[in-house]
This record gives C-alpha cells, structure tokens and sequence, in this order.
C-alpha cells in the first residue's frame, strides 16, 4: 500500500520533537538536583540517570571497561547502557539515531532550516574543502579510540572513577554551557552562525560520535534502495537529502554519512522507486519507512529497560558524597 508521502517526514518530526523535550525536561531536572545541593532550603528532586547521555565519552570509557572486567561503572552506569543502546542501534539500523533521536540533530537540523527560510538557501563548502573537513570528525574519533580504546588501562580506568571529578562530570558538563567561558561562548556562537548556512555543519565535520556510528552502520543490513526500473529520475531524493548524497545516481545508498532520515523516500513521487530494504543472504527485503523508526525506537528503550531491570541505570554515589562534592564544585566556578 502506498502511504502519504509527507507522512515519514512527520514521524520523524514527531519522533525527534519527543526526544528534544524529553532532553529539555531531563536537562531541567538535573538543574534542580543540583541546586539542591547549592542552595539550601532547595527541595531535592532526585537525579534523572539519563543525564548521562551527555557523557559519550564517559560511557564509551565504561564500556571498554565492562569488556575487559565484566563490571559496569557504578557512577555513570546510565551512560554505559546509552552508549550500548546507540552503538548497537547503529549495527542495526545504520545512523538512524543520528537521524531521529539525537537531539543535537535535530537542533543542527532546525538551524539550517531556518537559516534556509531567512537567506533562502543554504551554502556549500566546495567539494575538496567539504572532504577535508569531513575527515576532522574521524580525526577526533581516532584520538578519542587511541587515547580510551587503547592506552588507558582498566587499571588507570578504575582509578578515574572513583575520583570526585569524575563522580561530578555530569555537573561540570552542565556548567560548560550554564557557566559558559569566553572562548566557549566564541567557538558555541561560530557553531551556531555555521550551522545556519551549512546543512548539518556539526554532525558532517565535527561529530566524532556520528562518525562512529556512520562506521558502525557500515554493518547494518537496513538501507536505502533505489529500483532503477521504476525510477522517473525526478532527482526529488539527491535535492532533499540533507547530507548532501547523490541517491539518484545511487543503487544503494553506503554513505557513512547517511543518517536514515528517510526523506529522500518520502520526497520520491514513484511508487517503488526509493525504499527501505533489509538484505537477506544475498537478497534484500523491502520493508515499511514506518517500521524503521519503530525498530529504532523499540531496540533503544528495550537496552534502556533491560538497564533498568538489572539495576545497572541509576548511579550508586550516594546523597552524602553529592552533598561533599557539590558545593564544592560550585566554589570552585564560583572563583574563576
Ligand atoms: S540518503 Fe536518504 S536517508 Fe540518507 S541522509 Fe540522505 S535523505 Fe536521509
Ligand atoms: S526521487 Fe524517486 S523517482 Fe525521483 S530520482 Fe529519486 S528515486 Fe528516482
């Protein structure tokens, strides 16, 4: 049956505004956990573990952590769980949480969507200076995999996590942006302008997560197809991708920088032209766009909930070692 054509593009709408008011709240409550310890007399509002989030480079830590020992990082156990839950929706489902959950996706997208609306388009980076570029994201990946994956030790792992500074990384991250320095504020501003005018300036050169995750994708046996018979080369899919891929000069799109948004098969006007298939042995099946983002969504939650259920979501620091470090943390931003 053939569904309305703007329909996958107001799922993916749907599913990416949850997820950014999801973030906004979690953002919110954490805010008030930590004023709790800062300003007395503040009610306490237990702290949202999915806070850790934020902390990729803290979850990618405790996983090679939990692969060398067996234990899961009793600090930022929510982040171990978010990075496997990512990293193995990725395996399955290429970059679609580039593409529908993350929320600094959706921020980059709605930027240059807007700086679309006022310069009434937007710029391209010429194509070898756009190569280059692209290649600084797999750069800061290769640093971050030499630095974590391999020449931190479990032993020197173990030693960072019991440390004060990491048991408040969460509140220091939270501060970069609330408590922001002038060269933070200068790079932040230049990233914002950036990504008014170039699609996705962020996630194409800078994101070394997404960089991962285009990688990790490379494995995923859901793909975008193109049926060249029924094609009416119209070039709708090459024009509304928002990462710049040729699809119309594509059978199947490999792209590590695809990121599965799915709108160059909602803007396809021919029945079977562009899909979703899913390779089976040799073949591949053509499967819903629908079911796409509800496998993404559904795997995400379900390592979500099997974190959950095996108490391995909720960090163990007690209130009283939050309530040593905390203020703590504030006088020490206080003095800067
Ligand atoms: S190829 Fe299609 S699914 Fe991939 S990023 Fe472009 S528009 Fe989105
Ligand atoms: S939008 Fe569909 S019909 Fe048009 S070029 Fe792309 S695949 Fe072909």
């Amino acid at each position: 049956m053939r569904y309305p054509r703007h329909s996958v593009r107001i799922a993916r709408y749907a599913v990416q505004l949850f997820f950014l008011i999801l973030t906004v709240y979690v953002g919110w409550r954490f805010s008030q956990f930590v004023l709790h310890f800062e300003v007395p007399g503040n009610p306490f509002v237990p702290r949202p573990s999915s806070v850790d989030a934020f902390l990729p480079i803290g979850g990618f830590m405790a996983f090679k952590y939990f692969i060398l020992t067996g234990i899961v990082d009793p600090v930022h156990p929510a982040g171990f769980i978010l990075f496997v839950a990512i990293t193995g929706v990725s395996l399955l489902l290429w970059r679609g949480f580039c593409g529908w959950i993350c929320p600094v996706g959706t921020v980059s997208q709605y930027t240059w969507m807007a700086g679309e609306k006022i310069f009434g388009r937007t710029f391209t980076v010429p194509k070898g200076v756009d190569a280059g570029l692209r290649s600084l994201k797999y750069i800061l990946l290769s640093f971050f995999l030499f630095i974590i994956g391999v020449a931190m030790a479990p032993s020197m792992m173990v030693l960072f996590f019991i440390t004060d500074y990491y048991k408040a990384v969460d509140v220091r991250m939270m501060k970069f942006f609330t408590e922001m320095s002038i060269v933070s504020f200068w790079v932040i501003l230049a990233l914002f302008v950036l990504s008014f005018l170039y699609k996705n300036f962020w996630c194409r050169y800078l994101c070394p997560y997404g960089a991962l995750l285009g990688l990790l994708g490379r494995f995923s046996p859901v793909s975008v197809r193109r049926d060249n018979e029924a094609c009416v080369h119209c070039g709708a899919c090459t024009r509304h991708c928002p990462t710049l891929i040729d699809v119309e000069a594509s059978e199947t799109v490999t792209s590590a920088e695809c990121f599965g948004c799915l709108t160059c098969v909602s803007r396809c006007p021919s029945k079977g032209a562009l899909d979703v298939h899913v390779r089976k042995g040799q073949k591949a099946r053509r499967i819903s766009p629908f079911l796409f983002p509800l496998l993404l969504v559904g795997f995400f939650y379900l390592v979500i909930g099997i974190g959950v259920a095996t108490g391995k979501w909720h960090s163990k620091v007690p209130y009283e070692e939050y309530q040593r470090i905390l203020p703590e943390v504030k006088k020490e931003y206080d003095s800067r």
